[in-house]
């Protein structure tokens, strides 16, 4: 604006100076060509008055002659009695001026001149004796004089322009001085500005703070919209048909291990560098819509690509991210106890069907048959607990969180579990005691049971002959040791796996089915309590259940 302002103000003052220039060099030309004129006939008319006074017409044109003019004496024929540039002119009867001053007296004419060669302003007067007296002169001497003047008129204007450039710029200074001062968010600086743009301003300012309560409440919605994203577990990611990243929630970022400083305004492909993501997501992109899984540390997701489309056009791709490694761990596991159930379950019958079948031929002798029978007797009761501990095992996957909770004292229910189990330590010559103070627990009594019967039962189990099993109650916590024969460090996980068994050749000589701990960890699930499990080979092993 300022630079607009100015250079029209230095226009105006150019073009005022031009025109001044023009109209003062066309006034002077024709003042210096009027005065030119009026000397030239006042030399004529005072030359012709001395002639005409009887006075020798050659002298007096001698005497006038000062060079710069050429004289000539024409007689009534045309003869030339004197010319002062030409000792021998033609005929002069010809020439316009000569026969308009025979006319009426005078004559003016302007041409090129031969006897001179150059352009000459004649001027003829007619004397008394009829003769005709011509002066004539080279206008261009007038512009030699204006030429002097004209230098001055220039120098002068170059110094009047520059002084209206610099008047210019001081004005153009004060007529944008108070624009510059005003602050569009500020009203009052409204007053100082000048009255014709106040409503111009005001309607600004209006707008203006419509803009940022628009802006305001977009933000505030993209806050919200980016904390609901960011709240909700699957990731989310939108990109557009550049594959740059529009939107993305925390969650994706945290699933890809993206930093949300490196994401900002790049591309999807700076994000991840997973092949089969990319390509999916391009896929989606060219209005495929897809998924695929995808792994990344322990963990395991399905992504769902779609194409976004705007009036049939695709504009962009939305991807989702679920977390499916539970649902992939539990269909694995699942896999996993079919086969093995199939396995365990075709042992003792294969045993059952076998004997029985001899039995049924006849080829036994009877004294073998009572073997027979007892290994039958064996296997249907080992196939009898597998199955017990199969239904004990589905029903707790069946009743996830739907567990009815009572008040438990744990002493009179570790008395009766130890009761009931105590011919089994005789057995094996395993002596139990039970010590510590009771307390009480809030589960689900025949789950509590089941869990203490399987680890005191697997404590006399993998004892050794004369060994011990302590129980020891505490509040809200149960220990049950053994002096038996430990486990290793790198089983301590495995042994809650569903049908582990550390050492398959020894475990063959103890009856188990594999279930017991991974019953007893699903039990300690579902009634909020921890499980612990310490050993060493060959000393014995603590199994701490701590409940809340
Ligand atoms: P099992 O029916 O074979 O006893 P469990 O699930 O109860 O199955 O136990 C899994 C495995 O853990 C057992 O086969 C055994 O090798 C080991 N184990 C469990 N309890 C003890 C213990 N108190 N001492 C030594 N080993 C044990």
């Amino acid at each position: 604006m300022y630079k607009k302002i100015y250079r029209n103000m230095c226009f105006i003052s150019m073009a005022t100076l031009v025109l001044a220039i023009v109209l003062i060099i066309s006034a002077c030309y024709s003042y210096f060509d009027n005065r030119f004129k009026t000397e030239i006939s006042a030399e004529a008319a005072i030359s012709a008055a001395f002639i005409n006074s009887g006075e020798n017409p050659v002298e007096i044109l001698q005497k006038t002659d000062t060079g710069d003019r050429r004289f000539t004496l024409i007689d009534k024929d045309g003869t030339v009695l004197y010319d002062s540039a030409s000792d021998n002119p033609d005929n002069h009867s010809s020439r316009p001026e000569v026969i308009k001053a025979m006319k009426d007296g005078i004559g003016i004419a302007e041409r090129y001149s031969a006897t001179e060669s150059k352009k000459l302003y004649y001027y003829a007067l007619r004397l008394d004796n009829g003769s005709v007296l011509r002066i004539s002169a080279n206008p261009e001497i007038m512009p030699s004089m204006f030429y002097s003047i004209l230098i001055s008129v220039l120098f002068i204007s170059a110094l009047i322009y520059l002084l209206s450039a610099i008047v210019s710029m001081c004005l153009t200074e004060n007529i944008v001085k108070p624009i510059k001062k005003i602050d569009p968010f500020d009203e009052e600086s409204f007053e100082s500005v000048y009255e014709e743009i106040q409503p111009f301003l005001k309607r600004i300012a209006k707008q203006n703070a419509e803009i940022s309560r628009q802006i305001d409440k977009v933000k505030e919605q993209k806050a919200r919209l980016q904390a609901i994203m960011d709240n909700i577990n699957e990731g989310l990611i939108i990109i557009d048909t550049n594959c740059d990243v529009l939107t993305i929630n925390n969650p994706a970022l945290r699933i890809l291990r993206a930093e949300v400083k490196y994401v900002q305004f790049k591309g999807f492909r700076q994000l991840t560098d997973s092949e089969s993501v990319l390509s999916a997501a391009d896929k989606a992109l060219r209005g495929e819509k897809n998924n695929i899984i995808y792994e990344a540390g322990n963990r395991t997701y399905q992504i769902f690509c779609s194409p976004v489309t705007e009036n049939g056009i695709i504009s962009g791709a939305v991807l989702l991210l679920f977390d499916v490694t539970e649902r992939t761990e539990s269909e694995k596991i699942r896999r996993e106890f079919t086969a093995n159930v199939s396995h365990e379950l075709k042992t003792p019958l294969t045993t059952i069907h076998g004997y029985a079948q001899i039995i049924d031929s006849g080829i036994a002798k009877p004294d073998d048959i009572i073997g027979f029978v007892k290994k039958i007797e064996k296997e249907s009761s080992r196939l009898m607990a597998l199955v017990n501990d199969i239904i004990e095992l589905s029903h707790l996957d069946e009743n996830k969180g739907d567990t009815p909770k009572q008040n438990i004292s744990l002493m009179p229910l570790v008395t009766e579990v130890t009761d009931t189990l105590a011919p089994k330590a005789d057995e094996r010559n395993v002596t139990i005691s039970v010590t510590g103070e009771d307390t009480t627990i809030y589960a689900n009594l025949p789950q509590i049971t089941e869990m203490v019967y399987n680890l005191i039962d697997n404590a006399i189990k993998y004892n050794k002959p004369s060994g011990s099993v302590t129980v020891k109650i505490s509040p809200k916590k149960l220990e049950i040791s053994d002096t038996g024969i430990g486990i290793p460090e790198k089983y301590f996980e495995r042994i809650f796996e569903r049908f582990f068994r550390v050492d398959k050749s020894h475990s063959k000589t103890v009856n188990g089915t594999g279930l017991g701990l991974s019953i007893v960890k699903h039990i300690a699930k579902v009634n909020d309590a921890e499980l612990k499990v310490k050993s060493t080979p060959g000393k014995g092993s603590t199994f701490t259940v701590i409940f809340k």
